[in-house]
């Protein structure tokens, strides 16, 4: 089961004078009754209301069979001192797949991601990555076996090169600025799982098994 969520605020009145906790709790409540979903995509553009964070149910998501999961939140706010809690949630031990977009970071949540990543039991199947400019993609890059990553807008060639793992890694889809930077380095030998590499973003649909559709685009 896929869902994909855009969600937003049209109102642009102060939070609790228009719907986005409506809205929110009505996601939640479809959410909270799927209990074989396999991918989730969220795209929030909810207005923010810091003392009643959104979101809560991703804790309670009943699902043990989720692959991937891509996450943008606006309503997140950057002065947010309490973690997100989902990360600790039971259905994230499943995921393959990663796309958790920068700007839902905060200086907290990145903090505690990475410790998490310390362990082995967290996120231990997560093989495909979004990358961003959070310090704890290079902590997966360093502490997991990522097969396939993306950038949309960061340079992911230093922490590509730095990790034990380059070697087992199969599709690397980076801005074109950032291609030469690849190519003139030297590490370049070293991916030598590496099938295809460009500029294609696979953001919104991190596992795409129709993967040759996928491979005559991106190939270089
Ligand atoms: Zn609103
Ligand atoms: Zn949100």
């Amino acid at each position: 089961m896929q869902v994909q969520l855009t969600a937003l605020c049209a109102t642009g009145r102060l939070p609790r004078h228009c719907s986005c906790w409506k809205v929110d709790k009505m996601l939640g409540s479809a959410l909270i009754s799927m209990e074989r979903l396999e991918v989730l995509s969220i795209q929030c553009y909810l207005c923010r209301d810091p003392p009643n964070p959104r979101h809560r149910y991703l804790m309670e998501l009943p699902t043990r069979s989720m692959r991937e999961f891509y996450y943008y939140c606006h309503c997140t706010t950057e002065r947010e001192n309490v973690p997100t809690p989902f990360i600790l949630a039971p259905w994230m031990a499943s995921l393959t797949a990663l796309n958790w977009a920068s700007y839902a970071w905060t200086p907290t949540l990145e903090k505690r991601f990475s410790e998490l990543i310390q362990d082995v039991n967290f996120l231990p199947n997560i093989d495909t990555l979004q990358y961003n400019n959070a310090g704890s993609c290079d902590d997966l890059l360093t502490r997991r076996v990522i097969r396939r990553i993306s950038s949309t807008y960061y340079d992911p060639v230093p922490a590509v090169c730095r990790s034990p793992n380059k070697h087992l890694i199969t599709r690397l889809s980076i801005p074109p600025q950032y291609l030469r930077e690849l190519f003139d380095g030297s590490e370049i030998d070293k991916l030598r799982s590496l099938r295809h590499v460009g500029t294609l973003s696979f953001e919104r649909n991190l596992s795409d098994p129709e993967e040759n559709k996928v491979s005559t685009c991106d190939s270089f």
